[in-house]
């Protein structure tokens, strides 16, 4: 049986990825404030990440997998954290990577990257391809997101809810979801690009933004019966209860909101969690989302959750990594 070499089964790396400060975050002199995150130890496969109020100087300490400064680009933390696991989906082994953390920390810039730095969604996207023409498999792609605890398919012309069901195995299937052939990068960037245009202008006539949504994109790979599936995730905004609330003026649908998506996230922090300690029973039934992820969410799949954190806020910093950290193993 095919050995992976990094990740062991059913540990979900946590790590921690910090971007520099935004040119609208300087100071007018031109100096840079103290950002509020360090890291203070690095023993084996752990790290130790100092959280620093610079006002107050109230401070904390969590453990996590791996920790990347401002200055790690997008590729080294691909080929340290993700290559790894591509092999493997050849093999009909199944995986997931999920971007989590606050509006503005980095998520988007992260997965989908930009022009000059292509992010974590079309590096894999490149792997996938350049391994799948040496084996002769074909790769597919969907691209949809979940809002509320529905899902809506980005790649129909328009965003089509596909009806989440269970199957007699009890899990969910996403019937109906677009599945796209890609053979090269040129057909992938157009394939996605239409999936981000369409992701906007759902969201520009809800009068929304799209940090509400989780954003997943599946790339599939079919070698001679065997199944693997890759799902790269832009998780909708994480807040931080009353205080994030009052900011945004959330009422009515906003608050529901963010209950939706503050329980998909606690869901899957949970299902992480248990996967990390080896409990018997993983708790995916608790969410839309988790219930969707969990045959590439498993004892059998491999698992990476990078927690994106601005340098500035600390209450902010506290509130993502505590949730990065009570998932990862002990
Ligand atoms: P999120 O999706 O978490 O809301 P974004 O990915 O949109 O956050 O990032 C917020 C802002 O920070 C954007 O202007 C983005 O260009 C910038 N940014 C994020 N990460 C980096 C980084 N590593 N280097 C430079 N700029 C970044
Ligand atoms: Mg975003």
């Amino acid at each position: 049986k095919y050995q992976h070499s990094t990740l062991s089964s059913s540990h979900v790396r946590v790590v921690l990825r910090v971007r520099p400060f935004l040119p609208s975050e300087i100071h007018r002199d031109g100096t840079k404030p103290v950002p509020c995150v360090s890291l203070i130890d690095q023993v084996g496969e752990e790290v130790t990440v100092h959280l620093k109020d610079q006002c107050t100087s109230r401070n904390e300490c969590y453990k996590l997998d791996s920790f990347f400064g401002e200055e790690v680009t997008i590729s080294q933390i691909f080929n340290k954290e993700v290559s790894s696991v591509i092999p493997g989906i050849f093999h009909g082994i199944n995986a997931t990577v999920f971007a989590y953390g606050a509006t503005g920390s980095g998520k988007t810039y992260t997965m989908q990257g930009t022009e000059k730095e292509p992010g974590i969604i079309p590096l894999a996207m490149s792997a996938v391809l350049a391994m799948s023409r040496n084996t002769r498999c074909s790769v597919d792609i969907s691209f949809y997101e979940v809002y509320m605890d529905r899902c809506y398919d980005l790649l129909e012309s328009k965003a089509r809810e596909i009806k989440a069901l269970d199957d007699e195995n009890g899990r969910v299937q996403l019937k109906g979801l677009s599945w796209v052939t890609v053979s090269s990068m040129d057909e992938f960037a157009e394939v996605f690009s239409t999936g981000i245009q369409r992701r906007k202008v759902a969201h520009t006539s809800l009068n929304d933004c799209s940090s509400r949504s989780h954003a997943v994109v599946s790339i599939e790979v079919r070698n001679d019966g065997i199944n693997g599936k890759l799902n790269l995730i832009d998780l909708a905004e994480s807040s931080s209860g009353n205080e994030d609330n009052r900011r945004t003026c959330n009422e009515g649908i906003r608050l529901q909101e963010s209950a939706k998506i503050n329980q998909s996230l606690f869901a899957l922090s949970n299902v992480i969690r248990a996967l990390n300690h080896n409990e018997q029973r993983i708790p995916y039934r608790e969410s839309k989302l988790t219930r969707i992820l969990q045959d590439s969410l498993g004892r059998d799949s491999r698992a990476l959750m990078i927690a994106c954190l601005s340098p500035g806020p600390y209450q902010e910093a506290v509130h993502t990594v505590s949730l990065a950290a009570r998932s990862r193993q002990i």
